[in-house]
This record gives C-alpha cells, sequence and structure tokens, in this order.
C-alpha cells in the first residue's frame, strides 16, 4: 500500500497530519495480525473486543461465504430470511429469560439508540408519557452516536457536543479503586448503590430506564464492578417499576465467564443491548432484546404506537450467518474452558503485577484484565497510554491501553503461553515506562 492509496483515509482517533501511519495489515488468522512489511503481531485487544474464536475462523467464513452466495440482503421491514429468524430463536434460549423479542441494527451504538428510543417510547405509548428521565452511571461509555453520548460520561469523547446532548441523572457508578465515596470493598455495603436508589426516589414517575454496562465498564476504564452492585440497581429498577437496560455491547458472548455478564449476578434486564462477539467479530450487526411486554406496548391500531426505526441493513444476512456460525463454534467447540484458562492466568499473572510500584491497581473478569498505573491523573488522555502504545506495538502485540489502564482483552483462541508473553510484556513495558519518562520521550 502506498502513501497516496490511503491519503483520502481519516481514520479514527487521528490526532496530527504528522501521527505515524496506520500500519496496513494484509492478513488475519488466529490471534495474529500480518502487516505488509511482513511483521506479526498478536492481537491482545480482539481488534476492537470484537474477535472471540480468533480472526479467520473457518467455520463463519464458509457461513458468510454460503450466505453471500444465496442472499446477500432484503429489506427487513414486511420482508424476512431465514438466517435472521433463526438467530432471533438461538438467541432467545440463550438470552436471560423473557428476552424474546429481537430487533436488530448495525453496531453497539445504534443498539443502545434503539434501546432507549423503545424505553421512552413504551411509557409513552402506555400512557405514562412523564416518564423522559434516564439514570446512566458515571465512567459509562455506550457509543458514539448522539444519544449514546448522551448517556456516556462527559469526557472529552463528548465535549464539543455538550450542548446536544441530552441531560441524564448521573449515579454513583462501583470503581472500587477510585470509590465515589472514599469507601473501602472490605467493609463497605455497596453503599455507591444507593445513589441509583436514591435518584429514582427522587423522581417518582419520571425516570424511564437506568442503563448500565453489568459488571465491567469498558472504555471507562476497564472498571469490574462486584455483582452485588448490579443487584442492588435491578432490585431499586423494580421498586420504582422503572426499566433496565443492561448493554452488554462488550460483556456478551462469553467476555466475563458467562453468556451474558447480567447471569453472573442472577440479574434479568428488560432490555438488552449486544454488538461486538455476536458475529465473533466478522461484520457489524447489533440486538436490541427485550421483553414480550414491551414489544406488546408498541402494537396497537393507532400507527403513531409504532416504533417507527430500521436501517437500511437491517438484519444483514451475512451477519445474522456469521452469528449463527458463531453461535455454532459455541456448541462445537470448548469455548467456555478456553476462557475459564484465560481467566486462570489472568489471576495468576495480575497477582505478581499488583505487587509493582506503578500498579494501582489489578482486575478481571473472565477473558478481561486490566492493570491501572498509579500516581496518574487519571483519564483517556493520560501520557502513558500514548507511550505504552508504541512500546507495545514495536514488541509485537496491540495493547491499546485506556490513558493510565492497561488492559488485556484477547480473542478466547489464545494459547497460554502466548498469554504469559504479553504479560512478560506489559510487566517490561513498566520498567521501559519509568525510563521513557525521564528521558520525557
Ligand atoms: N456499548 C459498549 C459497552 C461499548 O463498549 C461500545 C463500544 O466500545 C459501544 C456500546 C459502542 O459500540 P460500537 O462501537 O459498535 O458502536
Amino acid at each position: 500500500m502506498t502513501d497516496s492509496d490511503r491519503r483520502h483515509v481519516w481514520h479514527p482517533y487521528t490526532q496530527m497530519a504528522l501521527d505515524s501511519p496506520p500500519l496496513p495489515i494484509v492478513r488475519a488468522e488466529g490471534v495474529y495480525l500480518y502487516t505488509e512489511d511482513g511483521r506479526r503481531i498478536l492481537d491482545g485487544i480482539s481488534s476492537w473486543w470484537v474477535t472471540l474464536h480468533g480472526h479467520g475462523h473457518p467455520r463463519i467464513a464458509a457461513a458468510v461465504a454460503r450466505q453471500a452466495a444465496e442472499l446477500d440482503h432484503v429489506i427487513f421491514a414486511g420482508f424476512t430470511h431465514r438466517s435472521a429468524a433463526q438467530l432471533a430463536e438461538k438467541l432467545a434460549r440463550i438470552l436471560p429469560p423473557g428476552l424474546t423479542r429481537i430487533f436488530y441494527s448495525d453496531d453497539g451504538s445504534t443498539a443502545v439508540e434503539v434501546a432507549l428510543k423503545m424505553a421512552l417510547q413504551y411509557w409513552a405509548n402506555r400512557g405514562e408519557p412523564r416518564r423522559r428521565r434516564v439514570i446512566a452511571l458515571q465512567h459509562a461509555y455506550h457509543g458514539d452516536t448522539v444519544g449514546a453520548m448522551s448517556v456516556g460520561e462527559r469526557s472529552v469523547f463528548t465535549e464539543p457536543f455538550s450542548s446536544f446532548l441530552f441531560p441524564v441523572l448521573r449515579a454513583h457508578t462501583a470503581y472500587c479503586y477510585r470509590c465515589p465515596l472514599g469507601l473501602r470493598r472490605e467493609t463497605c455495603a455497596i453503599d455507591c448503590a444507593d445513589h441509583c436508589a436514591e435518584l429514582l426516589a427522587s423522581f417518582p414517575g419520571e425516570v424511564a430506564a437506568v442503563i448500565v454496562e453489568p459488571l465491567l465498564q469498558g472504555a471507562g476504564g476497564m472498571i469490574v464492578q462486584p455483582v452485588e452492585f448490579l443487584q442492588k440497581i435491578e432490585a431499586a429498577c423494580r421498586r420504582h417499576n422503572v426499566l433496565l437496560i443492561a448493554d452488554e455491547v462488550l460483556t456478551g458472548f462469553g467476555r466475563t465467564g458467562a453468556w451474558f455478564a447480567c447471569e453472573k449476578a442472577g440479574v434479568v434486564p428488560d432490555l438488552i443491548c449486544l454488538s461486538k462477539g455476536l458475529t465473533g467479530g466478522f461484520l457489524p450487526l447489533a440486538v436490541t432484546a427485550c421483553r414480550e411486554e414491551v414489544y406488546e406496548a408498541f402494537l396497537s391500531e393507532d400507527r403513531r404506537k409504532t416504533f417507527f426505526h430500521g436501517h437500511s441493513y437491517t438484519a444483514n444476512p451475512l451477519g445474522c450467518a456469521a452469528a449463527l456460525a458463531n453461535l455454532q463454534i459455541f456448541e462445537e467447540e470448548p469455548v467456555f474452558d478456553r476462557i475459564r484458562q484465560i481467566e486462570q492466568v489472568h489471576r495468576e499473572r495480575l497477582g505478581r503485577l499488583a505487587a509493582h510500584p506503578r500498579v494501582g491497581d489489578a482486575r478481571s473478569i473472565g477473558a478481561v484484565a486490566a492493570v491501572e498505573l498509579r500516581d496518574e491523573a487519571p483519564g483517556y488522555l493520560a501520557q502513558s497510554g500514548r507511550l505504552l502504545y508504541g512500546f507495545f506495538l514495536e514488541q509485537g502485540v496491540l495493547l491499546r491501553p485506556l490513558g493510565n489502564v492497561i488492559y488485556l482483552l484477547p480473542p478466547y483462541s489464545i494459547p497460554p503461553e502466548e498469554l504469559h508473553r504479553a504479560y512478560d510484556i506489559i510487566e517490561a513495558s513498566l520498567e521501559w515506562l519509568s525510563r521513557a519518562e525521564n528521558l520525557q520521550l
């Protein structure tokens, strides 16, 4: 690829005209990306958290090819196709009980937009139009579209658009390392969850929904939360008759060690958002699933009660075929054993890393592990992340720290020795970082 080949592309997160050019990748297989100049890079973040079983899994590739030869795409309003119907049926079987209606869209952000619009219109359709408020958590990230940004934490990502974002009630989150109440996990009673309950009590009959990233807040810093936090939020929603939206765009499909994070807490949301791993990392596709009762609120002789939302590529057959093949891999291969093996390596290596003087907190859940560096103004713009990203790439590993939080989120097929190698590189990076900072690189 020449410079002129890529002259017209605007890549996400381009900062300066002089940024080092994006790395051309010519092939991907298993846990590796192959560069044009012949290097092999270990994909330690599943290419923005999408790849589940490794790149190019032959079962998914074959299913997509078969589907492409049969039916590329068809409008999904007034028409249907087998792959979408089968996928909905399979998802309804593995989702938390009662989430039986599947609405398709394109990506994580649109899955969230759909959930928010469904929740608001649900109450309007049921004759409770005063329920217009949404409660979202501190450090939340739900996507880059306007509704998703509105429920996300205000940050450098959202600043230029602040006047366009709808206001939300912002509840405390369970970020035990930086507890919003200054408490310690060993002795607290998950008091942070009371804030959401207080907000619900302060605005009786005005809240439509509470939206959470269950057990793991991803882009906000890979914040792992106790199951009791989610349980308390669910209980408050039930007490106040408010819808609970679980954004499992990241946590779905095994990332936390169960099919869905909600399952680990025994929580059943009213709506759930899925994307990323849904197709095993092959194609953009998303789902917002809801309870039958939510769906029924949109069925009426009155056409104004219709959910007027549909994307051009809704339920794209190629995406649905990839998702079906992905679920079949779960049935045929020991996927959850692989996740448990990753979990074990995380625990073993994080124990050691936690003792390092640069490390403030080391945390993990399922296949995801994070190391938060101390002595840093936390946040996405922390300098250490930029420096470390370059170091990791030079060592042949794709890791993309979130500011001062280094994390590992590998495809489930990563061999344990490769995961250990990634940890060796992270350990080495901490020594390198101290030297780089002294030299003001
Ligand atoms: N929700 C969560 C929890 C996410 O982590 C993300 C992306 O990282 C999104 C929504 C947005 O997904 P997408 O980038 O596919 O729009």
